[in-house]
């Protein structure tokens, strides 16, 4: 048996744990608030401290990028952390992930780093509106982002920046990182592993659609060769150049036939869930092999899947589970306005099946809590 630490104890350490207990791995995470390394989600078992999880584990990963640095320093000096420090700070510090894009010459949004009032105010010149500001450290979920369509509002972002960045309790140096809006047709991500052998695999493009900036709903279904492979080369160029080991995330923005990247996640993603029911091996069992060294499952689409988020309920109706193809995946979390609370991942024999399974699926729920659901399961059909 290997033994596997997760630095997070949310929903994707537990799903890491779920899928790693039939390949007899044993998941065990570091709660990060209470310095215990503890059952994934629900800490009934309290199994000591960060240094007796370190010198129990086999391999160390992270189911976030906002580890402290420390953490991530005595991890690595155990030789167990994959991937590595510098690829968890990238996913966790918006400009040295613009750093890594442009040095892998990567297509992104034209963007500029705000360190001063004089660099606000030059980005204003140099980008053309609306532009998006985003907190180079403590973004998630579209939080700590502000837009700016004209310029009667810089004063007021401005100082909205600067108190958000005045509360922040972090120890690294703050910035801001100013960046074009680019007009998408629509956004897309993509999940893919690569091993400790440098073996690479990649899971099909997944649509991406957003509520309020939170993630609601992912359709994976067959997608244009043509972006699946521009997706798949940027993938290699900055895994290649990461020595990266473990799940992967790249988010994109589709303008035309080109996908521009928005960002990247060094871990296991919300938009790869339907791969647990839509894919032969799921995101979490590919992340646990490619981190314990072993061959990569194969990433191949067994069918069209999407993958609905559930946002701040703790209850769905139990017709839900009568529709076919559909599965449940509760976190166990306490209730709290818009947080994630589980998803639901639904498929079908195409995607026309598939999108009538979501109208049924949009047409039992709450339209409050899954306010576009009906009308982008519509799209599909
Ligand atoms: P996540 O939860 O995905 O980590 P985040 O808080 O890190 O979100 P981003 O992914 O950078 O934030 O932005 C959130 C959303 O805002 C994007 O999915 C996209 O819809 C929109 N957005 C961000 N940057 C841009 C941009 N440059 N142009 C247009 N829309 C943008
Ligand atoms: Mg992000
Ligand atoms: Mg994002």
């Amino acid at each position: 048996m290997k033994k596997v630490l997760v630095l997070g104890a949310g929903q994707l350490a537990r799903m890491m744990d779920l899928a790693g207990s039939p390949l007899n791995m044993d998941v065990k995470a570091y709660d990060v608030r209470s310095n215990t390394v503890v059952h994934p989600v629900a800490p009934i078992h309290v199994y000591g401290d960060l240094a007796h999880g370190i010198a129990e584990a086999d391999v160390i990963t992270a189911e976030f990028e906002h580890v402290a640095h420390d953490t991530l320093a005595t991890c690595e000096a155990s030789g167990k952390l994959l991937p590595s420090s510098q690829s968890i700070k990238i996913g966790g510090d918006r400009r040295l992930e613009k750093q890594l894009l442009e040095s892998c010459q990567v297509p992104n949004a034209k963007h500029v780093v705000i360190e001063s009032k004089e660099d606000f105010e030059q980005a204003i010149e140099q980008l053309e509106l609306p532009i998006i500001f985003k907190s180079a450290l403590e973004g998630y979920d579209g939080k700590g982002q502000w837009r700016m369509k004209s310029v009667d509002q810089a004063e007021n972002i401005w100082q909205e920046m600067s108190d958000f960045i005045a509360q922040s309790k972090s120890l690294v140096p703050q910035g801001i990182v100013a960046e074009q809006m680019v007009p998408f047709s629509r956004e897309v991500s993509l999940v893919g592993a690569r091993n400790t052998h440098g073996e690479v695999a990649v899971y099909p493009l997944t649509e991406n659609h957003h509520t309020s900036g939170v993630l609601s709903v992912s359709v994976a279904a067959p997608i244009q060769e043509n972006l699946q492979q521009q997706a798949a080369d940027v993938f290699a160029k900055l895994t290649e150049k990461l020595n990266y080991v473990g799940v992967l995330a790249i988010e994109f923005f589709q303008v035309g036939e080109q996908l521009l990247v928005n960002e990247i996640a060094p871990r296991v993603h919300n938009s790869g869930h339907w791969t647990q029911q839509g894919a032969d091996t799921c995101q979490f069992e590919n992340h646990i092999r490619a981190i314990a060294g072993l061959p990569l499952g194969s990433t191949h689409l067994v069918r069209p899947t999407a993958m609905v988020n559930i946002l701040g309920e703790d209850t769905v109706p139990n017709e839900v589970l009568a529709i076919p193809s559909l599965t449940m995946h509760w976190y166990d979390k306490e209730k709290r306005a818009g947080r994630k609370m589980g998803h639901i991942n639904i498929s079908g024999h195409d995607e026309l099946e598939l999108a009538q399974r979501l109208v049924a699926l949009a047409n039992i729920l709450d339209d409050q809590a899954f306010p576009d659901l009906a009308q982008f399961a519509k799209k599909y059909l």
